[in-house]
């Protein structure tokens, strides 16, 4: 990296303002990878929009299921690959895989059972209170990136990543730096306004910028993973990324940010027509549960037993429930019951961490990979996409490449949870991070040590 300070004064001697020149030119064409480098006709006195500073830009693409990235031409997304490290099977997201808890995920390091937001939307079993991704701060627990960046000096911008606008900390949503959520607002106006925060003063830009697109979850959910529109939306996330990065280009800067594209969680088929549908009243000759008891269906079966105050020992009755439900399923008699496997949150696979929330529903389904559970056979049939099952399962993970000074160029890292974004970020930023669930042994192992 070659460095100059500052704009010659008109008393330089020649032979040094011929140096800095020189130094100047050079900077500019490495900065822009050489692909555009100024003539000395459009030179302009550098370091003028030179970062002295490590800044981050995070884009989330909504549904990105690892994979995508193959449906086409992808240049621009490939560029970020082979510039960067990436992560060699995909971005594991955390359980449940849905948009909410996962953007939060990867902003606080957290699970959803200690970031509190389980679900995009969920009844609280205590209070009775329901969370409908609304903005107050009670709901969302633990410390997102852009709290820890303003709490310790830094300055960060978000547009519309899933909870931003909650006040926490010194973070008051600022104007300018935190649109109100607006899914008319096109991905062209996004990119456009995003970079032009690195047209302010240097102190002013952004050490943070947390950029949202909503693609190409929306085709997915509509048509399904496999459909042609789907291949159409992610070859305009990549015409996307392509404006991102020739925005950092002209500013000379595209070397010096770091980029983290990254995606949420993928998207699988889950099409009724192929009798992919477990309901609940199959079970009826086993155990019946009143429909007021069922939370959500699918892609998580939620169930808050409403046991009355006559049963003495309610715990005792949901592990009863429990145990019938997965009696009939694995009946043999229940069409699909193979599928789903009902469990009481406390006994849930450790992985998933799934357990430590007194927001959970005690009762909790894990439905197969694509499959639908309903209540009854009376509802229309619908084909589309979906996702929020089994973090497992390969068609819920997303897409994670990390581009700039402290991310090793064209290095494949194995496939790691999105809870570990949160210390990168940290790290590269120098912050000190709040407590969370990743691992400071795995950003050593991602990011170079020096900037
Ligand atoms: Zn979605």
């Amino acid at each position: 990296m070659v460095k100059t300070k500052h704009v010659p004064s008109p008393k330089v001697s020649l032979a040094f303002l011929n140096l800095l020149i020189l130094a100047a030119t050079v900077a500019a064409a490495a900065g822009s990878n050489g692909l555009d480098s100024p003539s000395f006709k459009t030179w302009r006195p550098w370091p003028f929009k030179k970062l002295n500073k490590p800044v981050v830009l995070m884009i989330s693409c909504d549904g990105f299921r690892f994979g995508y990235q193959f449906k086409t031409e992808t240049p621009n997304i490939d560029l970020l690959i082979s510039g960067g490290t990436e992560a060699k099977t995909g971005l594991i997201p955390v359980f449940p895989t849905m948009t909410f808890p996962n953007h939060y995920s990867i902003a606080t390091g957290l699970y959803p059972a200690y970031h509190g937001i389980i679900m995009n939307q969920f009844t609280d079993p205590i209070t009775g209170e329901v969370f409908k991704r609304g903005l107050d701060p009670k709901w969302w627990l633990g410390e997102p990136l852009w709290v820890t960046a303003v709490n310790q000096g830094l300055k960060a911008l978000t547009y519309f990543w899933a909870g931003s606008e909650v006040h926490k900390g010194s973070w008051t949503c600022p104007k300018g730096f935190c649109p109100h959520y607006n899914s008319s607002v096109s991905l062209e106006e996004r990119v456009d306004t995003v970079l032009s925060h690195f047209d302010l003063p240097q102190y002013e830009i952004p050490d943070l910028m947390m950029l949202y697109f909503d693609e190409p979850d929306r085709e997915g959910h509509s048509y399904g993973p496999d459909d042609p529109r789907v291949t159409n939306a992610v070859s305009r996330v990549d015409k996307m990324i392509g404006r991102v990065i020739n925005g950092l280009k002209k500013r000379k800067i595209f070397d010096k940010v770091h980029v983290i594209l990254l995606g949420d969680h993928g998207m699988v088929t889950n099409c009724e027509c192929d009798n992919k549908v477990i309901f609940i009243d199959d079970l009826a000759d086993w155990i019946k549960i009143p429909t007021n008891w069922i939370q959500a269906y699918s892609p998580v079966l939620a169930i808050n037993p409403q046991w009355g105050r006559d049963v003495k020992n309610p715990a005792k009755k949901n592990a009863e429930l429990v145990a019938k439900m997965n009696e009939a399923l694995g009946s043999g008699k229940v069409e699909n019951g193979e599928f789903l496997q009902v469990y009481l949150k406390e006994k849930l696979p450790e992985r998933l961490h799934y357990s430590e929330s007194s927001r959970i529903p005690p009762i909790i389904g894990m439905v197969g990979e694509g499959l639908i559970v309903k209540q009854n056979r009376t509802n229309v049939q619908e084909c589309y996409g979906n996702h929020g099952y089994d973090n497992m399962f390969f068609s819920m993970r997303s897409i994670f490449i990390g581009h700039g000074p402290r991310f090793r160029r064209g290095k494949k890292m194995p496939s790691f949870e999105n809870v570990q974004i949160y210390n990168v970020v940290a790290e590269i930023l120098g912050l000190r991070p709040a407590p969370n669930n990743g691992s400071y042994l795995f950003t050593r192992s991602l990011l170079l040590p020096f900037w």
